[in-house]
């Protein structure tokens, strides 16, 4: 049976839209709207959507980064979510993240080795020659060489430089490693690489991965069940193959439907989703995204749907009631 690692309870994030001299607040950028989800022990969830649907800022609150306005992050049976500082230092050793810019998410001033030992020194785990025995192994685990310590990260390549991150993030021994976009900075050819080393990495140490992106040929590669997020909340969650054999919400299906083929024998139809991306800060009346759907009906622009458990399937849509 499937053991839960992670369960998100309503979870919110509003930041507040301030105005005048006084910075009144005259409304909220609703970022994250209400997200219920489990992530279970050694998989990975995929968590997609377009730029702005809050999948980042979700990955941020889920390891306390970020405060919630509102709602649970439960890890080993307890709330993360206004625990004290010194409580939580327990557990942040478990959740750590790989982020999106291996350019910019590096310090150049510090070499590779500080790098990689900060966590380690912060959290007092090693020190000495133990602590530089540890980076060595970890570089290795990463594919680097034990000499690479001394460089600096403007010396790397963006590949090496994101398995220098991923090293970072397994120096403590994590459960959890949410992925921000892991690859998408990357060549083409070297995100194969990059994916390929968190696969095996996970079978190696039993990680269990959140992993956010837009490119949603990646997340099926990688994933075991992939969740579609629109204006900060879910619409489907489902096993991959599902999703991409049966995708049943509007949203996912034109999503899906600018995937490329492997084939170009093979012909799919696109969906072409009309106008932008509503702004959060004023999000549309009933289902949010009723505005750009072509199935929409008269229940959409007033009510709306909630995410129900259908055939196996998360999906929240009128369609599906
Ligand atoms: Fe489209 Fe209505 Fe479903 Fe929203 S609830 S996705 S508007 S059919």
């Amino acid at each position: 049976m499937k053991k839960s690692l992670v369960e998100v309870k309503n979870l919110k994030k509003y930041f507040p839209i301030q105005k005048g001299i006084f910075s009144r607040t005259i409304g909220h950028v609703k970022a994250v709207d209400g997200l219920d989800f489990t992530i279970y022990e050694g998989e990975t969830l995929g968590l997609v959507g377009e730029s702005g649907c809050g999948k980042s800022t979700t990955g941020k609150m889920l390891l306390q980064l970020l405060h919630p306005t509102e709602g649970e992050v439960i890890y080993e049976g307890e709330n993360l979510v206004g625990m004290p500082s010194g409580k939580l230092r327990k557990f942040r050793k478990d959740l750590q993240m790989v982020f999106q810019d291996p350019y910019a998410s590096l310090d150049p001033r510090l070499t590779v080795f500080d790098i990689i030992a900060e966590p380690l020194e912060i959290h007092k785990v090693v020190q000495g020659k133990e602590k530089i025995r540890r980076v060595e192994e970890l570089l290795h685990i990463v594919g680097l060489s034990g000499y690479h310590a001394r460089r600096y990260v403007n010396e790397f390549s963006g590949g090496q430089r994101q398995r220098i991150g991923i090293a970072r993030a397994l120096a403590l021994n994590p459960k959890l490693i949410v992925a921000d976009e892991p690859v998408s900075a990357l060549d083409v050819s070297i995100q194969s690489q990059v994916i390929n080393l968190m696969q095996d990495l996970q079978e190696q140490f039993n990680l269990t991965y959140l992993f956010i992106a837009h490119d949603l040929s990646v997340v099926k590669h990688i994933s075991n069940r992939i969740g579609v997020m629109y204006l900060g909340r879910l619409v489907e969650m489902a096993d991959k193959h599902e999703l991409f054999d049966s995708p049943k919400h509007p949203y996912t299906k034109a999503l899906l439907s600018a995937v490329p083929t492997p084939s170009p024998m093979i012909k799919k139809e696109r969906i072409v989703l009309q106008g932008d991306v509503p702004s959060p800060a004023n999000p549309p009346s009933g289902c949010s995204f009723h505005p750009r759907c072509n199935e929409c009906m008269e229940i959409c622009k007033t009510e709306e749907p909630e995410l129900k458990h259908i055939d196996g399937q998360y999906i929240a849509c009128h369609l599906y009631a």
